[in-house]
């Protein structure tokens, strides 16, 4: 045996068996196989937090590696499919726009993205919304779905999608999928952590019958308490609160109703805002709120006032700081999910930073010496990828006209310098640039920025060379495949029915 192989990882240990827990342990089981020992420690008493239930298009890759079905993953989840976020009353009362995932517009001219040549048009007053040429939102509107058809040069092709599905499904789903390959599953609580002396690495965890589990890499899937990044390591917490001031939220589930919509709905209320997520078998409902604009009575009253169909339990309070911890990766503790920081599902962005930091482990994956410039660059990578979701996220609250002290907060507070300067390069000449690993592509950026109506100055000299007649040719002739190519498409209803009903 050569010296590396001697100092390789044994044993993993992962506290926490919720959405977070158990991706990881089926994608360290998947991807490592039997050379390491996993293991994962859940406590059935204190069990998930049980919400997030939308998702954005890249969680198809995770599925896609663990080699899940989709239509089995859909069934086995109650799940449904996504094409985007609909955005209601948020830039102000009586307003909707959507964030669809997937091209704007349709072919592309040259260089110039398509919505420069949509904001010449929309500024001489004849072009309708950015989202009439928006595929995604185009079938959205009509609640169709296909997962994609083998037909050349049409949106068809290739249908970007992701999915809503039951939180607690999936925990259970990956389960199954995780101890067919190994994984060791503990019931337990953990009470205690012994850290070694030399060098404040965690050691070992012991559960409340008294059980001593040992390994040599923890990860911390232990959700908002974060057990061992914070409770044993004290890594520390970056808040964000005077950015993002939502610090509550309440969770209901109603009946499901028709027509089964693919997307995501967020309305905006008085002190923040409401979710709606179509899954098969029920409808998940929450109001995200700061605490200091409204009592939880009234938000209790304002969302259970706000469902489409009858309330299938009472609203489960949830209470959260947004922000980060200062490390990801400290020692040998990874924090993963909740664990690692929060950032409120206004973008559906929590499953994803799951999945990321996974990635990201499995690129990085240490020798028991844990040698520090991977665990920096981790944290580098990641840190930078969650501050950038947090600017996009932002932008929601700070380009609103609605009215109430609560909104007038956000409108008015000082926002990072990252942000400031893609805004202001927006209004100038609509010109947006996605940096290094940035989550949220120009896509994504253009629809929310126009959609809350913060409008470029002009738009690119290079549109100019289309004349009027041309311009006019070119989006009518857009907006017209996208039109045909959604009504060419079942209903959503029809395509789950047909392919992926749950039982
Ligand atoms: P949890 O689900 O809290 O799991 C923690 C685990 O640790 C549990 O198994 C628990 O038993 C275990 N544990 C804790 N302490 C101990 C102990 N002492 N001993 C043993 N075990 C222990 N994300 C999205 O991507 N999309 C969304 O739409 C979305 N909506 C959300 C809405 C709200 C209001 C909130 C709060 C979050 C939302 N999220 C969303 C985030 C999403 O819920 C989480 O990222 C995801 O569920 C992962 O949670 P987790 O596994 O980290 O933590």
């Amino acid at each position: 045996m050569n010296a590396s192989s001697d100092s390789r990882i044994r044993s993993v240990v992962i506290v926490g068996g919720g959405t977070a827990g158990w991706m990881t342990a089926s994608a360290l089981a998947k991807l490592l196989g039997r050379s390491v020992d996993i293991r994962l420690v859940e406590s059935d008493e204190i069990g998930i937090v049980g919400v997030g239930e939308a998702t954005i298009p890249q969680i198809r890759l995770f599925n896609g590696t663990l080699g899940l079905d989709e239509d089995e993953f859909i069934r086995r989840t109650q799940g449904t499919f996504k094409l985007g976020i609909e955005f209601v009353d948020w830039t102000r009362p009586g307003h909707r726009y959507t964030h669809a995932f997937g091209p704007i517009g349709g072919r592309e001219l040259g260089v110039v993205p398509f919505w420069q040549y949509w904001r010449k048009a929309h500024a001489q007053g004849w072009a309708g919304e950015l989202g009439d040429y928006v595929f995604n939102t185009v079938a959205a509107r009509g609640n169709r779905f296909l997962r994609g058809a083998n037909v050349q040069n049409s949106p068809l092709s290739n249908v970007f999608h992701a999915f809503h599905f039951d939180a607690g499904l999936y925990a259970k789903y990956l389960r199954g999928y995780a101890e067919a390959r190994g994984v060791r599953r503990t019931e337990g609580k953990v009470v205690d952590t012994t850290l070694r002396g030399a060098d404040g690495f965690v050691e070992s965890v012991t559960l409340a019958g008294g059980e001593r589990i040992d390994g040599d890499l923890f990860i911390d899937c232990s959700g908002f308490r974060g057990l061992l990044i914070e409770q044993a390591l004290h890594t520390g917490y970056d808040d964000w609160s005077h950015w993002l001031p939502a610090n509550r939220a309440l969770a209901v589930p109603c009946e499901s109703v028709s027509p089964l919509t693919p997307y995501t709905r967020s309305t905006a209320r008085d002190a923040g805002w409401q979710w709606r997520i179509p899954l098969q078998h029920r409808i998940g409902n929450g109001y995200v709120y700061c605490s200091e604009f409204v009592s939880d009575d009234e938000a209790a009253t304002t969302l259970l006032a706000n469902l489409d169909g009858r309330a299938l339990a009472d609203p489960r309070p949830l209470r959260f700081v947004t922000g980060m911890r200062r490390k990801f990766w400290h020692r040998n503790v990874v924090a993963i999910g909740l664990a690692s920081g929060f950032m409120e599902p206004l973008e559906s962005t929590s499953i994803h930073f799951i999945q990321a930091a996974i990635s990201k482990l499995v690129a990085l994956f240490p020798d028991r010496d844990f040698a520090p410039a991977g665990i920096d660059e981790y944290n580098r990578v990641l840190q930078f990828e969650y501050t950038r979701s947090r600017d996009f996220i932002l932008l929601h609250y700070k380009a609103t006209q609605r009215p109430g002290a609560f909104w007038q907060r956000c409108r008015e507070m000082p926002i990072p310098d990252t942000l400031a300067h893609k805004i202001a390069l927006f209004r100038e000449g609509g010109r947006l640039f996605r940096e290094h690993e940035e989550l949220f592509t120009e896509l994504s950026w253009v629809q929310v920025l126009l959609g809350q109506d913060v409008l470029p100055a002009s738009y690119h000299a290079m549109v100019d060379l289309l004349s009027d007649a041309e311009l006019r040719q070119f989006l009518d002739g857009v907006k017209g495949v996208l039109e045909r190519s959604a009504a060419a498409m079942p209903t959503h209803e029809a395509f789950i029915q047909r392919h992926c009903k749950a039982d």
